[in-house]
């Protein structure tokens, strides 16, 4: 019998998930890891703030799907490989074998970058631990008016989540800070400056071209001696690299993300394969859900040719991502390259597209 191992249950797991449960793996055992026995959608996590959604219909339950696939699942967090052994060293104590190893763990909060981070902020990463702290956020709002809030990161992901705030905590008194002149760098000048537009109608507070140095119980610190008072401090930084793939071993790129040749093996131990934002694709391309889950059938497609005993393909992503960013009022911006949209269809439109994705893999779905 061969063993393979899943190791994280992120977007580009859940569709391998889904292609064993319709063809299962010949003669071998499949064991999926996860620390959660659920996945929640971050595409969604905005809408559930803004109160449109449910928590439930955000999450992806973990092991039905794997049941479906015929999928072991195991509970834990991998915290290591023995590479020389090919074990997973889980945070339970226990060692999981393999044969081949696929890796979707998706990214961390490097919460500790900004001095007093890990004591007093709030990362998005991991999400399960984010939403339990946004629960208490907004009964802490509900309940107490001195009750304030900054959020670090003014990406896509950082003004969604500024603005699902404003939704749902009308009078909160709520900061967005940037290093950039404008947020959601990196998009469309045009979007950016809508983007900024927003904050202000919304009365939330932008603070750009700032660094956080550092976070106390009263707010944050910026690079510049400012202090912008906060009793709730979020960290969107963006996607930094847990420290475990280096330290056991596997090649990585300068920022600790595993490095994968053009068929998501590993460059350094061909019997591993990563993928999502956990992996430094040959041909990089931003960190994203979208690309993460592009990954997703050439990654099943190849852990099976690479069992069987077949042809491993080539696997380039897609140049560019489609951005749907919703602004808390069931209306989105979208960017695709250069070109930019935004309105109430737009926000119908994502709706479809991540309700469509969660239904492909819950039970009542298929
Ligand atoms: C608020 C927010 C909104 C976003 N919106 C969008 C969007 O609309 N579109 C988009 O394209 N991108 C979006 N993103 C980015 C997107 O979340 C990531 O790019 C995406 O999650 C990456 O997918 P992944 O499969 O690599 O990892 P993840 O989705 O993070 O999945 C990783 C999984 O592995 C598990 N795991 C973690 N560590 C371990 C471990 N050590 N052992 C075992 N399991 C582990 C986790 O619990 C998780 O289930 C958003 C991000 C945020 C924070």
């Amino acid at each position: 019998m061969k063993r393979l191992v899943l190791l994280g249950g992120g977007h580009a797991h859940v569709v391998v998930l889904d292609a064993l449960a319709r063809a299962r793996l010949p003669d071998t055992e499949v064991t999926l890891i996860s620390p959660y026995p659920r996945q929640i959608y971050s595409g969604m996590l905005p809408g559930w703030i803004a109160g449109h959604y449910a928590l439930a219909d955000t999450a992806i339950a973990l092991p039905p799907l794997a049941e479906r696939a015929g999928v072991r699942f195991k509970q834990a967090r991998g915290v290591g490989l023995d590479l020389d052994a090919r074990r997973v060293r889980c945070d339970d104590g226990s060692e999981i074998p393999f044969d081949w190893l696929s890796i979707d763990t998706g990214p961390t909060t490097a919460s500790a970058r900004i001095a007093g981070g890990t004591d007093h902020g709030i990362p998005v990463r991991p999400i399960e631990d984010f939403v339990t702290r946004i629960d208490a956020l907004i009964a802490a709002a509900s309940a107490d008016p001195a009750c304030s809030a900054a959020i670090i990161g003014s990406g896509a992901a950082g003004v969604e989540l500024a603005l699902a705030l404003r939704a749902r905590l009308p009078t909160l008194p709520l900061a967005l800070i940037g290093s950039t002149a404008l947020p959601l760098d990196g998009l469309p000048g045009r979007l950016q400056r809508r983007a900024r537009r927003l904050l202000d109608a919304r009365h939330i507070r932008w603070i750009g071209q700032r660094r956080a140095k550092a976070i106390d119980t009263d707010g944050v610190w910026l690079d510049d001696g400012q202090h912008v008072r906060a009793s709730h401090v979020l960290q969107v930084t963006g996607a930094a690299a847990p420290e475990w793939p280096a330290q056991s071993g596997l090649a990585t790129d300068a920022g600790g993300f595993i490095r994968v040749g053009p068929t998501l093996q590993s460059t350094s131990h061909p019997f591993v394969f990563a993928a999502g934002d956990v992996a430094a694709y040959a041909d990089p391309r931003p960190k994203s859900g979208v690309f993460a889950v592009r990954a997703g059938p050439p990654l099943a497609d190849n852990l099976r040719r690479s069992i069987t005993g077949g042809t491993l393909q080539r696997w380039q992503a897609q140049r560019r991502a489609l951005y749907l960013i919703s602004t808390g009022d069931r209306r989105a911006l979208a960017a695709w390259g250069p070109l930019s949209i935004e309105g109430a269809w737009v926000w119908r439109w994502k709706d479809r597209i991540d309700r469509a994705f969660m239904a492909r893999f819950s039970q009542h779905g298929r």
